[in-house]
């Protein structure tokens, strides 16, 4: 991963599991921004979420393998797994930045609801040095709305920081837990395999065992 002005875009998030969102997103961004490739980094515990249940690193680094194996642009990182601990932007940008040299131009790309806490987020104003933003669009989640201090933060950093327009997905990692759970189809939400993943490793604390194909409903 070292070479001139490589343009590598970072596809940060719990994917707990995978769904067609991130990959929409993460191929949207590739295209746009002219990504040589788009590097997936499952959190190890993010900050967050320290109090809701995530699962099992292991288990969603596997579906994330899954989820990308089809693009020749997609790859998935463990360092933030094997890093262990809360998972912080700015550590893995530093990182990266230090294995990939100053040539690797860093595409940090993220959802719109992860916009509304950047300012807080630990060392905001050097993950922008490291890094570009690309904030995508999201399902009920309007840049419109941001507080005043965040589109401050947003106007200091309008350089680096761009906005994405991607299809859009009114899915989230949550919901697909919450339809296994309840036993609704998740199909069309994720890829075939994770969905087989999840249903064969009995996730999300199934309410119907799977069904003899290995994909239930
Ligand atoms: P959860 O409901 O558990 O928070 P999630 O669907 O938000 O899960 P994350 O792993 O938290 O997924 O998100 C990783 C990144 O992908 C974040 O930057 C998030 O904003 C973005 N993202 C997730 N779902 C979508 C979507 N449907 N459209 C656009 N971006 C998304
Ligand atoms: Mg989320």
């Amino acid at each position: 991963m070292t070479g001139k002005s490589k343009r590598l875009g970072i596809m940060g998030g719990t994917f707990d599991p995978i769904h067609y969102g991130h990959l929409v997103t993460a191929e949207g961004a590739r295209y746009t921004f002219g990504l040589d490739q788009v590097l997936f980094l499952p959190s190890g515990r993010p900050p967050h979420k320290r109090d809701a249940q995530v699962s099992d690193a292991e288990h969603r680094y596997m579906m994330t393998v899954l989820a990308t194996l089809t693009n020749p642009y997609f790859e998935v990182s463990r360092l933030e797994i094997d890093r262990g601990g809360i998972s912080y932007t700015i550590d893995t940008l530093r990182a990266l930045r230090e294995q990939l040299g100053p040539e690797t131009e860093l595409f940090f790309i993220t959802g719109a609801d992860a916009i509304f806490d950047i300012a807080s987020w630990k060392d905001s104003d050097e993950c922008l040095a490291l890094a570009h933003f690309v904030a995508a669009t999201r399902p009920g989640f309007s840049l419109e709305d941001l507080p005043e201090s965040t589109r401050q933060w947003v106007a200091r950093h309008q350089e680096r920081f761009h906005m994405l327009q991607v299809p859009a997905m009114a899915i989230s990692s949550t919901e697909i837990r919450q339809r296994v759970r309840e036993g609704c189809s998740i199909r069309y939400l994720v890829p075939e395999p994770v969905e087989h993943y999840i249903r064969r490793q009995r996730l999300y604390n199934q309410a119907l065992p799977p069904s003899r194909s290995g994909a239930a409903n």
